[in-house]
C-alpha cells in the first residue's frame, strides 16, 4: 500500500468554535484516593468530560505546573476556590508524595495532571502511583490523549504491536546502541523527539535499520501546523532542510520484516552494538533484542571483533 508522503490536515483541527460551546461540568463528591487525569497535547478541547468533572470536584489538584492546569481550568470555566493546588514534578522528593497520601488517607480526592497528555506516559507520576499503592490507597485514572497514541493512529505504520521506547539518549553512541535493541522487537517502535535532535536521530536510524526503512515524524499534532511526513529514513532525512524544525514531534520507525532477521541483520546490529559494549555484553544485548540462542550470538560477536581487530 502507498501512503501519502506528507500530509497536513490542520485546517480540520476546530479549536476555537463559534458561539457558547461549554459543556455542563457536573461537580460531585469523589471517593478519597488519586485520580490520575489526561489533559491535551495541542487542541485544548480534547480533554473528557469526566477529566473535566475530576477537576471540577477533587478536594486537592496536583499538576507538574500549577500555571498550565491553572490556564486549563479557566479555560473551561473550573473554579479552584477554596482548594488546595499543589505541585508535583520530575524533581519532587518523599515528602511531597508522603503529603499526597497522606490527604488521601484523610479522606480527601486528590487530581493529578502532568503537563500535557497522559501522566507517567514520559511524564511524572509513576514513583506516585507506587507511594499511593504501597498503602493500600485507590488509584484510579480519568483517561485522554497521549501523543504516542495519537501517532500511531496518524503515522500510517502497523499498530497491532508497537513498543513506546519515549526518549531515546542524546549522545550518539547510545542513541545507536538504543535503536539496535529496538530493531530486535517485532513491532512499530514510538519514540519521543525534539527537533533540534530529529536530524541525528534520522542519521542514526539509517545507519541501524538501513537508510530504506520506514518512518514517520508526527509534528504539533492537533494543533495549528499538525504535520506528518512519511517516507524512508534517507528520503524524509533529506527533507529536513525544507521542514519547519519547531514543536513537538514523535518518530515511528516500522517494524523489520521477517527477511531483516538475517545473518546480515544480525551482524549489523552486533557491529552497532560494538561501538559501545565489549564482546560478551553486546552479544547479550543483540541476543535479548532479537530473541536469538545468547551462545550463537557470543560466537558471531567474538568473529566480528576479531575480523575488525584484525583489519
Ligand atoms: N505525557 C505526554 C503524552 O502522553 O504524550 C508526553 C509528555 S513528554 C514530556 C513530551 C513529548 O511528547 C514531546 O517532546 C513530544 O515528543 C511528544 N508530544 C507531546 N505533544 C505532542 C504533539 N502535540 N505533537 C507531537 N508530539 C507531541
Amino acid at each position: 500500500m502507498c501512503l501519502p508522503r506528507h500530509t497536513s490536515f490542520a485546517r480540520l483541527i476546530n479549536d476555537h468554535p463559534k458561539g457558547d460551546q461549554r459543556v455542563t461540568i457536573q461537580q460531585t463528591s469523589l471517593e478519597p484516593g488519586l485520580y490520575v487525569v489526561a489533559t491535551p497535547i495541542g487542541s485544548s478541547r480534547d480533554i473528557t468530560l469526566r477529566a473535566l468533572d475530576v477537576l471540577a470536584s477533587a478536594d486537592v489538584l496536583v499538576a507538574e505546573d500549577t500555571r498550565t492546569l491553572r490556564k486549563l481550568l479557566e479555560l473551561h470555566g473550573i473554579h479552584l476556590g477554596q482548594r488546595r493546588l499543589w505541585s508535583y514534578h520530575d524533581h519532587s522528593g518523599g515528602a511531597d508524595r508522603t503529603r499526597i497520601v497522606k490527604a488521601i488517607q484523610d479522606g480527601q480526592s486528590v487530581a493529578y495532571t502532568s503537563d500535557a497528555g497522559t501522566p507517567m506516559i514520559a511524564d511524572p507520576g509513576y514513583q506516585l502511583v507506587q507511594d499511593v499503592l504501597a498503602h493500600d490507597l485507590a488509584v484510579t485514572s480519568a483517561p485522554g490523549p497521549s501523543a504516542a497514541i495519537n501517532a500511531l493512529v496518524l503515522g500510517g505504520m502497523p499498530t497491532d504491536q508497537f513498543h513506546f521506547a519515549g526518549f531515546l539518549p542524546p549522545q550518539d553512541a547510545a542513541r545507536r546502541t538504543a535503536l539496535t535493541g529496538l530493531k530486535g522487537i517485532a513491532a512499530t517502535a514510538v519514540v519521543y523527539e525534539t527537533p533540534k535532535r530529529l536530524s541525528a536521530m534520522l542519521t542514526a536510524i539509517a545507519a541501524v535499520y538501513g537508510a530504506d526503512h520506514p518512518i514517520a515524524v508526527c509534528r504539533e499534532m492537533t494543533k495549528r501546523f499538525e504535520t506528518v511526513t512519511r517516507g524512508t529514513a534517507q528520503a524524509v532525512l533529506d527533507q529536513i532542510p525544507e521542514m519547519t524544525l519547531k514543536g513537538e514531534i514523535v518518530l515511528l520507525i516500522g517494524p523489520m520484516t521477517q527477511n531483516d532477521s538475517s545473518e546480515d541483520a544480525i551482524d549489523d546490529a552486533l557491529r552497532n552494538a560494538l561501538l559501545t559494549l565489549r564482546v560478551k555484553d553486546a552479544a547479550n544485548a543483540v541476543a535479548g533484542a532479537m530473541g536469538l540462542p545468547k551462545r550463537d550470538v557470543y560466537q558471531r560477536a567474538l568473529a566480528l571483533a576479531q575480523k575488525d581487530d584484525s583489519t
